[in-house]
């Protein structure tokens, strides 16, 4: 199954038409440092869309502020999510966003698709979305296998699996291919590709790599 034939989500997330993203003038410090200073955002509905910078530029701090993981600054700008105004309305949006950001955690000894199934079971999702997703990760074959088992590339692909088991509108994915081999940075380039085909998923893409944005990116 493509994420094309999925079913749409439900709830409000999905229901408007403003932006994916929008920030304005968010700003966040580490004591004196300006991890993020003032930056506005607008990222439209559907597609990927790349969120370039050096190491060290702040992607991941903008991504964590986005994700309620960190707080902004007091003042510290605006942030909409899927036309939510967040983070006082993450609890209605956050449902429909689905993020990898730095490496996974996962029980090492059990396999992927348990690990995938215990996610599923907390979330109240059908064990049949764990297998749509390890197919749509192309890890149907190694669904048996333990984690501590897999390669780095499989490794990110559970992770972005398991970003995907709720039907995502939004997903952000911060440095994915960072660390692969050349193998593994194809696979998971050419799947953000085509979850950027399906027309329902958002995907936000951060890396330091142009080459990286140019090659998947459709902004
Ligand atoms: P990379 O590509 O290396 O992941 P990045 O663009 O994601 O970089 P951030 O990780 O957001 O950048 O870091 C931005 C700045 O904020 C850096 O100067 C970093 O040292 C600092 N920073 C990030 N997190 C913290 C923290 N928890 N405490 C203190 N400083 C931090």
């Amino acid at each position: 199954m493509t994420i094309a034939e999925e079913a749409p989500a439900r709830g409000p997330a999905g229901s408007g038409d403003g932006p994916a993203i929008e920030t304005e003038g968010l700003v966040k410090l580490f004591g004196a440092t300006r991890a993020v200073d003032g930056v506005d955002l607008v990222i439209p509905r559907g597609g990927v869309h790349g969120f370039l910078g050096p190491n060290g530029a702040g992607k991941t701090t903008t991504i964590r502020v986005l994700l309620g993981l960190v707080s902004a600054d007091a003042g510290g700008g605006e942030i909409r999510l899927l036309d939510h105004p967040v983070p006082a309305a993450l609890p209605e949006v956050i449902g429909s966003v689905g993020a990898l950001v730095e490496t996974p955690l996962f029980f090492p000894g059990f396999t992927g698709r348990l690990n995938l199934q215990l996610l599923a079971e907390a979330a109240g999702l059908p064990r049949t979305r764990v297998d749509e997703c390890l197919e749509l990760v192309d890890l149907t074959d190694r669904a048996e296998d333990r984690f501590k088992g897999y390669s780095l590339g499989m490794k990110q692909r559970l992770g972005i699996a398991a970003a995907l088991l709720k039907q995502p509108r939004l997903l952000i994915l911060d440095e994915p291919s960072n660390g692969l081999d050349p193998a593994g940075i194809r696979d998971v380039r050419e799947l953000i590709r085509r979850l950027g085909r399906d027309g329902r998923t958002t995907v936000l893409l951060s890396s330091h790599l142009l080459a990286e944005i140019q090659q998947v990116c459709d902004s």
